[in-house]
């Protein structure tokens, strides 16, 4: 359990985001300030760079994550 390093300027914990889900609040406990690791957002992040990461891509969004990392390995 830790604190993501990206808290300071990522658009999801800073609600920069549109269309920011009710369920926000439990997102951010689960993975901004618990389990980086399995949020989509770092995941795209780690594998393809910052710039790779889409504006709308919630933590939540393994699979379009996953999407995203494949075909730009591939
Ligand atoms: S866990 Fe994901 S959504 Fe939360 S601060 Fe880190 S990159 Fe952003």
């Amino acid at each position: 359990m830790a604190v993501c390093e990206k808290v300071e300027n990522c658009p999801f914990f800073n609600e920069k985001m549109a269309n920011m889900p009710a369920t926000a609040a439990g997102y951010k406990r689960k993975f901004c300030l618990g389990n980086n690791e399995k949020c989509a957002r770092y995941m795209v992040l780690k594998s393809l760079g910052g710039s790779m990461v889409p504006m709308d891509l919630f933590p939540n969004q393994i699979e379009k994550a996953e999407r995203l990392i494949l075909e730009q390995t591939i």
